[in-house]
């Protein structure tokens, strides 16, 4: 890859100048992006900024947009919350090697359709905070694709007790998933996300409906799974076609409610 500018600001007011300045393209990682282009013109390193930290909160845990999905995967808050979802979407993700380099801001910026870690942080109360556009929930982040030139600065989850379960397939380990998803619960509110459709995570948000006027047990977690597989539209690829990809989600979001219940 041919960078012609290089910078590495030490504020993020820089560096969002840089950004609105010069159009610069924000690096993460550089894992997706070193796949695309293999000229940029400016670069916008953001490892001098503190934001690879994971800071657990007493009413939230906030995961720096420079953490790497390493530090994601083994994160103490994050092994202790949630039911261990997002530190299981992340262990998921290739090798070690390649999660040591690859952030949690460049994943959920990058808005992928195959992405896990999306997949668990759209199942529960989820937050990305921009530089200056402020703090929006993760599902308005997702329908914003490319209309925002903002810096992802956090990612924040909200800890109400949740229960939560991450459930994929794959073909073999370090291929992206076939199909993923993921619940989560308060009380008998039940919340369900699925990803690798192979379009970005969505929200089962019939299938929810339909769980929150129902008793939470096997039989109610099956027809969920069978609402959720009708309602969100899924596609074939070569890692699997429309018809496997219904039944996957059937079985996922069923076993993803049966684990929070
Ligand atoms: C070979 C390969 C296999 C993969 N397999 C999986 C998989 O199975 N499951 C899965 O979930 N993911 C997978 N991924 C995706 C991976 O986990 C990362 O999400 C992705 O590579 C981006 O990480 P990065 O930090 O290197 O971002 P970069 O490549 O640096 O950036 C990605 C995009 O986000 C933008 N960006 C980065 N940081 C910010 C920020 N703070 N604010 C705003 N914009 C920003 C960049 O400009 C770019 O457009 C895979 C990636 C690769 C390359």
């Amino acid at each position: 890859m041919r960078i012609k500018e290089y910078f590495k600001p030490s504020t993020l007011e820089q560096a969002y100048n840089v950004l609105q300045d010069k159009n610069a393209t924000i690096i993460g990682g550089g894992t997706f992006l070193r796949l695309g282009a293999k000229k940029i013109d400016s670069a916008l390193d953001l490892s001098d900024l503190g934001l690879d930290i994971i800071e657990d909160k007493e009413d939230k845990v906030e995961i720096g947009a420079m953490a790497t999905l390493r530090q994601v995967e083994i994160d103490e808050a994050l092994k202790n919350n949630f039911g261990g979802a997002i530190s299981k979407s992340a262990a998921v993700i290739m090798g070690v090697q390649f999660r040591n380099v690859a952030t949690a801001g460049g994943s959920v910026a990058g808005r992928y359709g195959f992405s896990d870690f999306i997949t668990s942080l759209l199942a529960l109360d989820t937050y990305v905070e921009l530089y200056k556009g402020g703090k929006i929930t993760l599902k308005e982040f997702l329908e914003t694709k490319g209309k925002i030139k903002d810096i992802v600065t956090k990612i924040i989850i909200m800890k109400d007790n949740r229960k939560a379960s991450f459930q994929n397939i794959r073909n073999t380990s370090t291929d992206f998933a076939i199909l993923n998803a993921a619940a989560s619960r308060v009380e008998n509110k039940v919340k369900i996300s699925v990803g690798a459709r192979p379009g970005v995570a969505k929200l089962a948000e019939k299938a929810m409906e339909f769980l929150e006027g129902s008793e939470l047990n096997e039989e109610t977690a099956i027809k969920a799974g069978e609402i959720a597989s009708e309602e969100l539209s899924v596609g074939s690829d070569i890692r699997g076609s429309l018809e496997y990809r219904k039944e996957l989600c059937k079985a996922l979001v069923k076993r993803a409610i049966m684990e929070v219940i």
